[in-house]
């Protein structure tokens, strides 16, 4: 068992604000918000990020997509944008290797990132 810090929020070893779970994911606030809408969408599988081939087995990046699509409808943030981001690998800003896309909404946002 990987000691990591998403499966402890996802198992509720860690207290986080979530706004949305399911079989397969859940949605949290980020502890430093960058925006006035600032959450993590973590699958409940520990999947290290995009480039682990777990994350497209069995269907679960479909599943994922589900719940981020379900969230942004519910919380109303289609209707004036959000991006979602997912930093792969240290050089791309991982810091939590638990895959996870931040959904950041909430003010304008500029391109191109960092
Ligand atoms: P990364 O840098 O890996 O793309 O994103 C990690 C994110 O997790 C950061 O935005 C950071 O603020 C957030 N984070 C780190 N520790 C915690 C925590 O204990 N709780 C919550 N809710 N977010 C966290
Ligand atoms: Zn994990």
């Amino acid at each position: 068992m990987v000691d990591c810090l998403f499966c402890k929020i996802i198992n509720k070893e860690i207290p986080s604000q979530i706004v949305y779970e399911d079989d397969n994911l859940i949605v949290i606030k980020d502890i430093q918000p960058v925006a006035p809408t600032h959450l993590l969408a973590i699958p409940k599988q520990h999947v290290e990020n995009v480039a682990d081939p777990k994350f497209t087995e069995a269907g679960l990046a479909n599943l994922f997509f589900d719940g981020i699509q379900k969230v942004a409808k519910e919380l109303g943030l289609v209707e004036n944008g959000f991006r979602i981001v997912a930093n792969c690998g240290s050089e791309a800003g991982q810091t939590v290797f638990h895959l996870h896309f931040h959904i950041i909404s909430g003010r304008p946002l500029s391109w191109p990132p960092g």
